[in-house]
C-alpha cells in the first residue's frame, strides 16, 4: 500500500469529528468520499496534509515514513507528510494579485526553491495540459470559475506531489463549468495519478474511483467499490443519503 491509516481521530475542543477512520490506498489508485455535510469529509483530507493535525492515528507510507500522532511527531516528518501531497480546495485559494502562471510557479520557486527556468517550462505546460495555454498572464478575477480551478490543480501538480487531494473542486461552480474541471480530474485519473476526492459527484465518483468512502458522524460507514457502495449500499444510511441526492 501507498498509504496505510490507522485509527485516526480528530477533535476540536470537546467534538470529536473524526473517529477511529481506518483506509488504506495504493499507488496509481482513486479513493472518493461521500456523505452528509458536516460528516468530517473535509477535515479527513486536511489530516492527510496536516492542514489539521490528527489527534490520534498512525499513518504509514511505504518508503518507510511513519507518523503516530498518539504521540509527539517531529517537525521534520510533518514537512515530508505535507510535501507528499497537493492540495486542490473548493475555493481555489488562488493569490489574486498573481498572474495563473506565477499561481502555478509559486510553491515550487518559494516553498520547493527549484529553478526558475525549470519551474516555467513545468509551469506552461501545466497549464496547458488543463487548457489554460491562452489564458497564462491573466489574473483570477479576469478567469471564470472553472478556469480559476483549473489553475488551482496545475498549482497542486507542479510542486509534483505523490498523492492529489480534492476537497470538492467543483462545489463552487456553477453547473456549466463543473464538466471542464471534472475533465481533467478524469484525465489525471487516467495519467495513473494517485488520488483521494472528496465530492457531491456521486456518478463522476462512480465513474473514476476504485473505492469509495461512504462517511457519516465522523465515521466510514460503508467502503469499497462503487459497485458496491453507490450501485449497492448495504448500510441503511448510505441507502438514505444516495435516495436523497441521486
Ligand atoms: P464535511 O466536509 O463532511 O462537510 P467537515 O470536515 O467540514 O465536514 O466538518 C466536520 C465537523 O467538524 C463539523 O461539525 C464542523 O463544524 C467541524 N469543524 C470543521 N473544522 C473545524 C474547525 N476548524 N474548528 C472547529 N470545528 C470544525
Amino acid at each position: 500500500m501507498y498509504l496505510t491509516i490507522k485509527g485516526l481521530a480528530k477533535s476540536f475542543g470537546e467534538n470529536e469529528v473524526l473517529k477511529n477512520i481506518d483506509f488504506a490506498i495504493d499507488k496509481g489508485k482513486v479513493i472518493s468520499i461521500i456523505g452528509p455535510s458536516g460528516s468530517g469529509k473535509t477535515t479527513l483530507l486536511r489530516c492527510l496534509n496536516t492542514l489539521e493535525q490528527p489527534s490520534k492515528g498512525l499513518f504509514t507510507f511505504e518508503d518507510g515514513l511513519t507518523l503516530d500522532f498518539s504521540k509527539k511527531v517531529n517537525k521534520q516528518d510533518l514537512l515530508k507528510l505535507r510535501r507528499k501531497s497537493g492540495m486542490v480546495f473548493q475555493s481555489y485559494n488562488l493569490f489574486p494579485h498573481k498572474t495563473a502562471l506565477e499561481n502555478v510557479t509559486e510553491g515550487p520557486l518559494i516553498v520547493q526553491r527549484r529553478n526558475k527556468k525549470e519551474v516555467t517550462k513545468l509551469a506552461k505546460e501545466l497549464l496547458t495540459k488543463v487548457g489554460l495555454k491562452d489564458k497564462m498572464d491573466l489574473y483570477p478575477n479576469q478567469l471564470s470559475g472553472g478556469q480559476q480551478q483549473r489553475v488551482g490543480i496545475a498549482r497542486a501538480l507542479a510542486i509534483q506531489p505523490e498523492l492529489m487531494l480534492f476537497d470538492e473542486p467543483t462545489s463552487a461552480l456553477d453547473p456549466e463549468l463543473i464538466g471542464e474541471v471534472l475533465r481533467v480530474i478524469k484525465d489525471l485519473v487516467n495519467e495513473g495519478w494517485t488520488m483521494i476526492i472528496v465530492t457531491h459527484e456521486i456518478q463522476f465518483a462512480a465513474q473514476v474511483s476504485d473505492e469509495v468512502l461512504f462517511m457519516d458522524g465522523g465515521y466510514i460507514v460503508e467502503q469499497g467499490s462503487p459497485d458496491k457502495v453507490i450501485r449497492n449500499p448495504q448500510e441503511p444510511r448510505t441507502k438514505q443519503f444516495l435516495d436523497r441526492i441521486l
